[in-house]
Formats: structure tokens, C-alpha cells, sequence
């Protein structure tokens, strides 16, 4: 089963794409790990924390550089989980040549909402080093702008579940949402 699971920060994504994996059986790929676990004395390393730090995304050539050398590995021939990624169209787009190319598809898009007041709240309780008030906001308007619009570009692959709850109440109600048929009403904006 090949996932991907998108969300605004603060959604809970991380916690819910680890508990996805695991329970599809499949290897939970995180482009935002991908970048953690740079050597910061490299230059790739340096780039990839400046703009982790401010906000912005990382240039989707060095994204899909990396992601590509990622799903190049043997333990993704059964399928995958992509956490954070695609975050704009034209990743989506360079995703959807690569997998044309492999001769496979997505299966399910897992859009993990909250209302943004609940997002600053997470967020600003995490206190990781890249969380300071201006990389929040600008995360988050990134997400409205350029993220969000991904729901069309995937349609009816589209699952919506509500992150608003407990871990154990979200991961249920994702694990419902890829095994129930149809589209599902989005619960925040
Ligand atoms: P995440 O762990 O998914 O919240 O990602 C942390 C940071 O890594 C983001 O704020 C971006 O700076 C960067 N990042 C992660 N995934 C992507 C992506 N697909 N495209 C560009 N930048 C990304």
C-alpha cells in the first residue's frame, strides 16, 4: 500500500504516520526527518536547516533529490508511507512521474485537519528549536496557500480525519478512513 499523509503542523501528523506504518506494515518516510538527520557540517545539511529554521520549504529539487535516493531502496517495493511530502503541486506532480515510472500509484491521501487556533497551541507547547512564533505562522500560512490545494490534485483518493483528540481516537479513526470506501467530509476548513 503506497500512503501519503498531509496535514498542517501541530495535526499530529508525525505521531499518526508513525502509528499508520506500523500498523499497514510498510516504511514511514518523513522528508522533515529526512532533513533532521542531515549532517549539519555539510553543505546540503546547512541549506536544509536554514530554511527548516525559518519556515520555508527546503527547494523541492533538493526535497525530491533526496526522497528519490530514499525510495530507491529495496524495503519500498511493498509500499511506503510518506509523511510531509508532497507539500505544493509540483511536487505532487514530480511524485506522480516517478511512481508512473515504477509502474505504481497512491493509494490514499490521509488529510490529518485542525483548527488553526488548536495548531498554535500544539505547536507552541512542543517547544521544538525550529518553533518560534514567525516559523509557526509562516508554516501555516505555507500550508493555506500551497499544501491545501493538493486536496483537488488528488481527489478522490482523499481521506479527511479530524485531529482533534486523543492519539490512540486519530490513529482509529485514520485506520477507519483507509478501510472505509469514499470520500469523507472535511471537519475544519
Ligand atoms: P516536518 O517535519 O514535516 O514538519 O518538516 C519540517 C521542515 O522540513 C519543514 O518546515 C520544511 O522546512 C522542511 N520540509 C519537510 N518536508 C518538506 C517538503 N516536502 N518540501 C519542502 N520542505 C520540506
Amino acid at each position: 500500500m503506497r500512503l501519503l499523509i498531509v496535514g498542517p503542523q501541530g495535526a499530529g501528523k508525525g505521531t499518526q504516520a508513525e502509528l499508520l506504518a506500523e500498523a499497514v506494515g510498510v516504511p514511514h518516510i518523513s522528508t522533515g526527518d529526512i532533513f533532521r538527520n542531515l549532517n549539519a557540517s555539510t553543505e546540503t545539511g546547512r541549506q536544509a536547516k536554514h530554511y527548516m529554521e525559518t519556515g520555508a520549504l527546503v527547494p523541492d529539487e533538493l526535497t525530491q533529490q533526496l526522497l528519490a535516493d530514499r525510495l530507491a531502496e529495496p524495503d519500498t517495493s511493498p509500499g511506503f508511507l510518506l509523511d510531509g511530502f508532497p507539500r505544493n503541486t509540483p511536487q505532487a506532480q514530480w511524485l506522480a512521474t516517478l511512481l508512473q515510472g515504477r509502474e505504481q500509484a497512491i493509494d490514499f491521501v490521509i488529510l490529518l485537519s485542525a483548527p488553526d487556533d488548536v495548531l498554535i497551541d500544539r505547536m507552541a507547547a512542543r517547544g521544538r528549536a525550529d518553533d518560534t512564533t514567525e516559523a509557526i505562522g509562516r508554516r501555516l500560512a505555507i500550508y493555506h496557500e500551497e499544501t491545501k490545494p493538493l486536496i483537488g490534485f488528488y481527489g478522490d483518493l482523499v481521506r479527511h480525519v479530524d485531529g482533534v483528540g486523543t492519539v490512540d481516537e486519530v490513529h482509529r479513526r485514520v485506520v477507519d478512513a483507509i478501510a472505509g470506501a469514499g470520500r469523507t467530509p472535511a471537519p475544519h476548513g
